[in-house]
């Protein structure tokens, strides 16, 4: 698959909000690198995403445009197709063995060995196209959570699995079974990938979908977690169906929730009868957390 990336040229005062707004489209997150050009003595920074190169491209740069737009300063941003091999080479820069809260290392499936001493549970995962590496603040609230909330034989719903990460990490910890799910195909392709390659195909079950499917399943008040790591439009919107999925005594754990959207995922969640226990934050993002009574 062809991908664009695109990138924006900013000051240090401005890079933090140009990064929350591109970090929300490019695919694994945005990467900031140094700027080395000719720049009067002040640094500089480049910020990338990159985007496949699919029919919504046009869309989605229209509301990066807008976003960035409706920043109090101006930003150049650039865009280039890339080759394959390219953008698996950018990948491949950008992400490296990360340590994520306090019991997981997160691998590239392409990086065997030189792995630190430690008693981590490694989660080994090759992205493709998918999302979800753990380089994004969105993904990292989820697996604190998770590894806070989480005890053996537990039942986990993964809405918007994506590489599958969070179901991997869920099934490490000893969930007794997940079930993950993704509107995405290529999601859902990397995803099982990734499930078998970390040995967990037992518990987690990956299928294309959405919560649609929870009601096909009958699973109806079957989960003790139900996570969803997406974006405050679709979690407000399947706020109720959430709520179902879950038992009485389970927990939500909604990410990719912005600022400005904090207020909507709260009313929707609360509407759908869920209790609000904790919010949590990284940088520009929010967690909810809420609990079926
Ligand atoms: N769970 C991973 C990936 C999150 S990205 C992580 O925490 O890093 C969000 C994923 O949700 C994407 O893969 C996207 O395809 C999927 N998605 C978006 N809307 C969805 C919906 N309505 N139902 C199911 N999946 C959805």
């Amino acid at each position: 698959m062809q991908w664009a990336e695109i990138s924006a040229l900013v000051e240090e005062n401005t890079r933090e909000q140009v990064t929350a707004i591109l970090e929300k489209f490019g695919h694994g997150g945005a990467a900031v690198e140094e700027w080395e050009g000719e720049s009067n003595g002040s640094r500089h920074f480049i910020v990338k995403i990159y985007l496949p190169n699919k029919r919504n491209l046009k869309k989605t740069e229209g509301e990066i445009v807008q976003q960035l737009g409706s920043l109090p300063f101006k930003v150049a941003i650039a865009e280039r197709l890339i080759k394959p091999q390219d953008w698996f080479e950018s990948l491949k820069q950008h992400f490296g063995i990360q340590e994520i809260g306090e019991r997981f290392i997160v691998r590239p499936s392409w990086i065997q060995g030189g792995l630190p001493e430690s008693t981590r549970i490694i989660l080994e995962l090759d992205p493709g196209a998918a999302f979800g590496t753990g380089l994004h603040a969105t993904t990292r609230l989820c697996l604190i959570r998770l590894e806070k909330h989480i005890q053996t034989g537990m039942s986990v719903f993964d809405l918007g699995t994506g590489t599958g990460i969070l179901s991997i990490a869920a099934a490490k910890l000893g969930a007794g079974k997940v079930e993950a799910v993704d509107i995405d195909p290529v999601s859902v392709t990397a995803a099982k990938n990734n499930v078998k390659n970390n040995g967990v195909n037992e518990q987690v079950r990956v299928s294309r979908g959405t919560l649609s499917l929870a009601r096909q399943r009958s699973l109806k008040n079957s989960s003790d977690l139900l996570l969803a790591n997406i974006s405050v439009k679709v979690i407000s919107a399947l706020s109720k169906r959430m709520a179902a999925v879950l038992k009485p005594g389970g927990r939500a754990i909604c990410s990719g929730i912005s600022n400005q959207g904090l207020d909507e995922v709260l009313v929707s969640l609360t509407v759908a009868g869920l209790k609000i226990e904790a919010i949590d934050q990284d940088g520009e993002w929010y967690a909810v957390i809420a609990l079926k009574p």
